[in-house]
């Protein structure tokens, strides 16, 4: 039996006459249509929304911000890619009405507009709310890293930049010593030597010398500057630490409502580490969900006191567990958890049952430490060697009990760190895997924002889409 051989190319068809009749109803671009054409464009910050009087009339910021929400839906990021779809696309023909802006009219735009794809992405989280999509009463925070447009060879720290020079200093080092030896060669045997490879020697070490120029004036510009790092490509990008397969970029910052995995809140900054970040995208996130009180969940990477105080005063009721850090524990010793702290008598009582007293007043950071010891207890104790070399200091904060108070919330709670892992791994897999924004396209910090609000923008919208419907969310907008 023969294979199914398709229709013949030059035999005519009745094919739909409107281009209306190729698009279902469920299709998604009658909701970006819908959506975009609610939006006050003018009010979110977009600009040349009013057309010009007089010259070559221009593209509608709305056609453009269409085909960008269409192909961040459907993985299509690059502007010439975009402009390819507009040529052959027939949902994008659809959408812009047979317009086809050239791939530098597109690029422009995102990067003319980049602040204002953070509204358009607000403007969705209220239209998900009218729809009762978000649960407004738990968000998981977390963070994930993603690629910047910055290879890792163009990224230097000072020790990095140390190592090289180091590096370099030994090469010239022996090639200078190759060179001494050589005249010396050539005093004994004169006329004997190599011109020509003692040219080739010089070409190299002017290299390696001009190179160590460069690192030398970079950690000279870490000194004058008061960063910890130098990125070349990128300069807002930095090397995420820990994030070996990141390399060089950028820290994104999610709060999701657990009630169906939604975003509520998204922030991209270029702080290597989560610390510090709770507060302001926790109370960021509140303020989206138009609640006054929260709970927001998240890893021990976020446990710090000050962040915990600030969630505590917005109204946010925050559930981070403690890191097992110190150096005690470094050293193999019992850790802080088995001190138990007594607020009544203002005490620790330690694993052999003695209560350790304020002795010590200090600082740490803003806060004031104060230490608990009791050296008479340690001395005879029996336990002393998995506690301390000499006697066991306790620290704790004056204004620790906001960490004890979570502590309590926490140990009634533990499932919340499950909520946590169940929300946040939804959006950051679908966004690294499915939507394939395993890096940035574009370079500079507000840039990548603008990026990164119309990815959370095109996840939450085909999330509302699994969950109403495209027809459904039309009629939201319509509402
Ligand atoms: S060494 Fe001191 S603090 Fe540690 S268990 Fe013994 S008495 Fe308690």
């Amino acid at each position: 039996m023969a294979h199914l051989s398709g229709t013949d190319r030059s035999q005519l068809l009745l094919l739909p006459e409107a281009v209306d009749d190729y698009v279902g109803p469920d299709n998604p671009v009658r909701f970006i249509e819908a959506f975009v054409d609610g939006i006050e464009l003018g009010a979110a910050g977009f600009v040349r929304v009013q057309p010009k009087a007089t010259g070559r009339p221009g593209y509608d910021p709305a056609d453009l911000l269409k085909l960008y929400i269409y192909g961040y839906l459907n993985r299509i990021r690059s502007s010439r890619r975009l402009e390819a779809e507009t040529h052959r696309n027939v949902e994008v023909i659809w959408l812009l009405r047979h317009l086809k802006p050239d791939f530098k009219t597109i690029a422009d735009f995102r990067r003319d507009n980049r602040a204002a794809f953070k509204t358009v992405f607000r403007e969705f989280v209220v239209l998900c709310r009218q729809l009762d999509l978000f649960g407004r009463e738990l968000v998981a925070v977390d963070g994930t890293r993603i690629k910047a447009v910055n290879n890792k060879t163009r990224n230097f720290t000072r020790p990095s930049l140390a190592k090289a020079i180091q590096d370099a200093d030994e090469r010239l080092a022996g090639y200078m010593k190759r060179l001494d030896e050589g005249d010396a060669d050539e005093d004994r045997t004169p006329g004997g030597g190599s011109g020509n490879g003692d040219g080739k020697l010089a070409e190299k070490i002017a290299a390696i010398q001009g190179k160590r120029d460069r690192h030398k004036e970079m950690l000279a510009e870490l000194d004058r500057t008061g960063a910890d790092q130098i990125s070349l490509t990128d300069p807002d990008a930095r090397a995420m630490a820990r994030m070996t397969k990141v390399g060089v970029g950028y820290n994104i910052q999610l709060a999701v409502d657990v009630k169906h995995k939604l975003i509520a809140e998204q922030a991209v900054s270029n702080q290597v580490l989560d610390l510090g970040l709770l507060a302001q995208t926790a109370i960021a996130a509140m303020e989206a969900l138009g609640v006054e009180r929260i709970e927001a969940v998240a890893d021990r990477g976020y446990f710090k006191i000050e962040d915990i105080e600030a969630c505590e005063a917005a109204g946010v009721t925050a559930y981070v567990p403690k890191p097992i850090r110190g150096p005690a524990v470094r050293e193999g010793f019992f850790g802080k958890d088995v001190f138990r702290y007594e607020p009544a008598r203002d005490v620790f009582v330690c694993p052999a049952g003695a209560a350790l007293s304020p002795r010590y007043r200090g600082k740490s950071r803003d806060n004031v430490k104060v230490d608990y010891a009791n050296r008479d207890a340690c001395k005879a104790c029996t336990l002393r060697s998995r506690c301390t070399r000499s006697f066991r200091r306790v620290s704790r904060l004056e204004n620790e009990a906001v960490l004890d108070r979570m502590a309590t919330r926490l140990a009634a709670r533990p499932e919340m760190l499950d909520h946590r892992r169940n929300s946040v791994e939804h959006p950051f897999g679908t966004i690294k895997q499915w939507m394939g924004q395993g890096a940035f396209l574009m370079r500079r910090l507000e840039n990548v924002r603008g990026e990164f609000s119309l990815t959370a923008l095109a996840y939450n919208i085909r999330r509302a889409i699994t969950l109403v419907g495209v027809p459904g969310l039309i009629a939201a907008v319509r509402t």
